[in-house]
């Protein structure tokens, strides 16, 4: 598969809940695993993530995926509160071994069986999230939360614009929408505060 959907899950209704019980439980299995495919972890400054309300687990997978994506994290997080919009993100899937994603290809939760097509997730290139307000999860399936995961869509947009990188939202996939899906390209601008920390 190329440009896109590298990475398809569709999230609709009670199967959307399911994946998201599925990617927990995925990723508490995955931990030590996802350490062998990464080429290194890069450092974070998990303080500031902290402060800026990131949860343990975000800012443990932000550690393992590209740097921009950390970077693209926290300026979401900086448009959402500039624009005013109360609802949390937090990151709940990164790197995956090909292994992992096949996993998910076989539960039918992604379209890439991680050998012959792989995810971007693969190359630690996407993140999956969800989000919350006061404490609930979003689950994007009501018109009110499924509006949220649009508007921090565009927040990710406006955040991508700033920092100068090309990302594509799993919402705008033609044939399986990812609402909860971020992906930045290959190849990229150079970003004001360095280039990918990950090749
Ligand atoms: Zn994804």
């Amino acid at each position: 598969m190329s440009g896109h959907g590298h990475h398809h899950h569709k999230h609709h209704g009670f199967s959307h809940f399911i994946h998201h019980l599925l990617h927990h439980h995925h990723h508490n299995n995955s931990t030590a695993s996802a350490t062998t495919a990464t080429p290194a972890a890069h450092a974070v400054d998990e303080t500031q993530l902290h402060n800026e309300g990131f949860n343990a687990r975000t800012i443990n997978l932000l550690k393992r995926v590209d740097g921009r994506l950390e970077r693209l994290v926290e300026e979401t997080g900086r448009v959402l509160r500039q624009e005013g919009v109360r609802v949390e993100l937090q990151v709940t899937q990164g790197l995956r071994t090909a292994s992992e994603q096949h996993d998910c290809y076989e539960r039918g939760a992604s379209k890439c069986d991680g050998y012959r097509f792989k995810s971007n997730h693969q190359s630690g290139r996407a993140i999956d999230y969800s989000l919350y307000q006061n404490g609930r999860y979003l689950t994007g399936d009501a018109a009110a939360s499924a509006s949220q995961y649009h508007r921090v869509a565009d927040a990710f947009k406006v955040a991508a614009q700033r920092l100068g990188y090309n990302i594509q939202w799993g919402g705008d996939w033609k044939k399986f929408k990812d609402n909860d899906h971020i992906e930045v390209a290959r190849n990229n601008t150079p970003a004001r505060r360095g280039g990918p920390s990950v090749a």
